[in-house]
């Protein structure tokens, strides 16, 4: 039973995000904009007390608490927790909301594929303080979409794994990788014959010998968020860093990159609800101070294109938010959620593009304009179309789902 009814203590929570968006992160958004590489360290500092307080605050999904039964007077609902402070944090600065210190896509595939020992090895130094960010690399300058063509190697030698190879597009890895008590989890080939069983995820640990940034990128929009290049030149790793079983089983390791996935694809969709609901809401306002009222329940063929186009992007912004919720419900109610999530990060990404696009052009020069953010918003948009799975890749992901097709027969 889906249940829509946010509890006082949530709705509590939401107007504290609220607010850090209002007070903290809008304040330096234009700022964080105009130059990219400047870290607003006093920002991560704020962000890592008020994190490290609010424990409800994951990105991902611990997948041996499935079998629980559920107690429905205290339901896990972990997921659904942080796509409502995403989203809120999001109407605040996308690209501050993913520096913001915490484990993020690499906390996620921790939860996805580590053991117990190791889940409760990472939460635990989360809780006490440390490491202050978690990044993923899964990309290669090879590959981008298709993430069964992992090259970076893991060889073991003796009480040591060692990573040879190069990651591009690490969101958080500058942070994760060298200025904090981060960690990186880098997806790494331990037997190319095997194909994707053989890819495995490793945890490295920020400033480890081998792993280097060698560039951060020059984006369109979340400028305040690094994204880098990592190379790992014979860089060794104890042989516990390994998430999970060093096994190679069939499809074993690139279950862990899809379950990961699973768990972050409806966090990117609530990023993208947040961003569009920024814009949503600027629209609204502006629309009010020049005396523009939406009719709401007049018939459709009296409304003016103005009202016409504002509606369509509430129910967008809606449609998209209801798919969101329910794929991270899934998931917290160990469901099976690889649809749902991918449903989700498909629609919330067309719908903050359409959104932040309609908000630019009702609002014309001044939508155009540096003076507001709007036009940044739009920036801020569109990597939801591409990072975790572009939209493409999502929309055939649910095509192979619905009609019952293996990746072979659809691609
Ligand atoms: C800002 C940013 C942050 C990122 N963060 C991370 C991160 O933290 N970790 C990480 O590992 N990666 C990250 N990425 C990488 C991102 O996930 C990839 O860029 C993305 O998966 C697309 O891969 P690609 O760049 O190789 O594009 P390609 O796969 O070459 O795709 C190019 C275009 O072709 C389309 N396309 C590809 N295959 C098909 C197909 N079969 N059918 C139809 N269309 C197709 C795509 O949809 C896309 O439009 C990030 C990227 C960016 C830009």
């Amino acid at each position: 039973m889906i249940d829509f009814e946010l509890e006082p203590q949530v709705l509590n929570q939401l107007k504290m995000y609220h607010m850090v968006s209002e007070q903290m992160m809008r304040p330096i958004s234009r700022d964080c904009d105009e130059h990219e590489h400047q870290k607003p360290t006093q920002f991560y500092d704020s962000m890592w007390a008020a994190s490290a307080a609010a424990s409800n605050i994951q990105i991902g999904h611990d997948k041996s608490k499935k079998d629980e039964p559920s107690k429905p007077s205290a339901p896990r609902r972990a997921t659904v927790l942080t796509v409502l402070s995403t989203e809120e944090l999001c109407w605040g600065d996308a690209g501050l909301y993913l520096s913001t210190p915490n484990p993020g896509l690499g906390g996620a595939a921790v939860m996805a594929a580590g053991t117990p020992e190791q889940k409760e090895h990472f939460l635990k130094r989360f809780k006490e303080g440390k490491p202050k960010w978690g990044a993923m690399a899964i990309t290669e300058p090879s590959f981008g979409s298709d993430s069964s063509a992992v090259a970076t190697t893991a060889t073991r030698d003796g009480d040591n794994w060692v990573l040879d190879g190069n990651k591009i597009f690490v969101t958080a890895g500058q942070m994760s990788a060298e200025k904090s008590e981060g960690f990186v989890v880098v997806w790494a080939t331990v037997d190319k014959s095997a194909g994707r069983a053989g890819i495995k995820p490793f945890v490295v640990e920020h400033n480890t010998p081998g792993m280097t940034v060698t560039r951060v990128e020059n984006k369109l929009g979340i400028r305040a968020s690094d994204t880098a290049a990592i190379t790992f030149d014979n860089c060794r790793i104890p042989l516990d860093s390994i998430l999970g079983s060093a096994e190679v089983r069939k499809e074993g390791g690139f279950k862990d990159v899809m379950a990961t996935f699973d768990a972050t694809r409806p966090i990117v969709a609530a990023m993208a609800l947040g961003v569009g609901r920024a814009a949503l809401d600027f629209v609204r306002d502006f629309l009010k101070q020049e005396n523009v009222a939406i009719r709401y329940g007049i018939s459709p063929r009296r409304l003016t294109a103005v009202e016409r186009d504002f509606m369509e992007m509430e129910a967008q912004l809606q449609a998209a938010r209801l798919l969101t919720w329910r794929a991270a419900w899934m998931l917290d109610t160990g469901k099976r959620n690889s649809l749902e999530a991918s449903m989700a990060k498909a629609k919330a990404g067309l719908a903050v593009t359409l959104i932040t696009q309609k908000a630019v052009e009702l609002l014309g020069p001044l939508g155009y304009s540096r003076k507001i953010l709007v036009e940044k918003w739009m920036r801020d948009a569109k990597i939801n179309d591409i990072f975790e799975g572009t939209q493409q890749i999502n929309m055939i992901i649910i095509a192979r789902r619905i009609l019952n097709y293996s990746s072979k027969e659809l691609n």
